[in-house]
């Protein structure tokens, strides 16, 4: 089976490392659980001063990722609880994984997160997964694949609901709550358990729907 994962949000925990940058660099305070919507970007410029964005020339939203995600920053963000050790599981159980991400530049993240995968599954060139790296998130939906694990309400709702699996997270609970009929999950490591038990229901190319009586 085809499996595309997500990275930032589902994989690693860009958020808490992100939001220490903003502190640092622009003394603006959001906790983690205050985060929403689909961009962080405009989440910070939203919340900066005009002084601060006159010292720091940002003029737009995605001038903010230049000082919020510097060369090597995505190299040292931590996986999230379990993450890696789920997927782990999927590539032992024979299915095709695929990192499906979003670079928020190419110039430094794109590298950075090919090695921060590196490391943590210790490849040494022969990797045991795809990376796939797309230049509009809306692209993802053109990836041939039985399952897509993310945490972007527009990923979720692009693809068919029962490929769709939801990791929650603040930024997508108001989606979860009121629009989102597909399953949620808490965790990779959780979701990672839910398509191993559904594998063999997951992988028919017409799986019957949301209310299949399978995959419950
Ligand atoms: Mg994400």
């Amino acid at each position: 089976m085809k499996i595309c994962i997500d990275m930032d949000g589902v994989l690693t925990d860009f958020v808490t490392d992100a939001l220490k940058e903003v502190k640092k660099k622009f003394d603006i305070d959001i906790k983690y659980e205050d985060v929403y919507g689909c961009k962080m970007g405009a989440l910070i410029y939203a919340n900066m001063t005009q002084e601060t964005k006159d010292k720091y020339s940002i003029f737009e939203e995605r001038d903010v990722y230049r000082y919020m995600c510097p060369k090597g920053f995505f190299r040292k963000l931590k996986g999230l609880p379990g993450a890696v050790a789920a997927v782990k599981k999927l590539i032992k159980a024979g299915h095709h994984v695929i990192f499906l991400t979003k670079p928020l530049e190419w110039k430094y993240s794109a590298s950075d997160k090919d090695k921060w995968l590196d490391k943590k599954f210790n490849t040494k060139g022969d990797r045991p997964y795809s990376l796939i790296m797309i230049d509009k998130i809306e692209d993802k939906k053109l990836i041939d694949a039985d399952v897509f694990v993310d945490d972007d309400i527009r990923v979720l709702s692009s693809v068919p609901l029962n490929a769709a699996l939801c990791i929650e997270q603040p930024w997508n609970k108001e989606f979860r709550e009121k629009q989102f009929e597909g399953r949620t999950f808490p965790s990779l490591a959780d979701a990672t358990k839910w398509i191993l038990k559904n594998a063999e229901w997951l992988s028919l190319p017409d799986n019957g729907g949301i209310n299949a009586s399978e995959g419950k």
